[in-house]
């Protein structure tokens, strides 16, 4: 199970939601605090941020704890907008950049923290890998992000197994699902950061709700259950 975090608010270093936080993304890649599967995220790292409105990637099959050189370009790389994950393969799933969140449609940026059987998803050449996250990325981008919670929804009922926390972001909207893992989101006076656990321990930290999707547009946030008959 990955770690993923997200950001929508005022422009910010990159770095201030990865590396400054006590326990930021590079804290959480070898000693997460919330993590049930999996002990390590030692499998790659990808950060997306839009600037303006176009989302460029940056991803790596290495683990984060030894980005230096990234680590060096991350102050100066600011965005209102950010999805930002480490990894953790499911086994059997390759180890390889394209397998690395977040995925993109070339307008959302999109990262899964979980599992789902592959069969019960349609597999097309737009898919980014083989692996699993890719293929429901793949799907998610292909329904509609407006889709999202019917989406997650069926795709749960067809593999009553998966675990299906989404975070993807278009610039100007930041939307997550919790659907068997943990997520968590922090409203702060410049933004709202969605994230798998806190990166630090400010008690304005709030757990959302297993099977509930969240919206940011703006300082809005809305929670809503997924109730498995696609409510959004
Ligand atoms: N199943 C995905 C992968 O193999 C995500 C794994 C995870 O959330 N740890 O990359």
């Amino acid at each position: 199970m990955c770690r993923h975090l997200g950001w929508l608010g005022a422009q910010v270093p990159v770095s201030s939601l990865m590396w400054d936080p006590p326990q930021g993304l590079r804290v959480q890649s070898y000693a997460p605090r919330r993590q049930k599967h999996g002990l390590l995220n030692a499998d790659g790292w990808g950060v997306g941020f839009f600037d303006g409105q176009m989302p460029r990637r940056w991803r790596s099959a290495a683990p984060l704890w030894g980005e230096t050189s990234f680590e060096s370009v991350a102050p100066a790389l600011r965005s209102h907008c950010v999805i930002a994950a480490v990894r953790s393969a499911t086994v059997g799933m390759p180890i390889e950049v394209s397998a690395t969140a977040p995925f993109t449609d070339g307008h959302w940026l999109l990262s899964h923290n979980g599992v789902v059987d592959r069969t019960v998803l349609p597999l097309r050449s737009t898919a980014e890998s083989l692996c699993d996250s890719a293929i429901l990325a793949d799907e998610i981008f292909q329904r509609g992000m407006d889709r999202l919670g019917d989406t997650i929804a069926e795709v749960g009922a067809a593999d009553p197994l998966a675990r299906l926390n989404i975070l993807a972001a278009n610039g100007s909207r930041l939307v997550a699902t919790a659907w068997g893992d943990t997520l968590s989101i922090l409203r702060r006076a410049d933004g709202v950061v969605l994230a798998s656990e806190p990166y630090d321990d400010d008690p304005d930290w709030e757990d959302v709700p297993d099977h509930h999707l969240v919206e940011v547009t703006g300082d809005q946030v809305n929670i809503t259950a997924l109730d498995g008959k696609g409510i959004r």
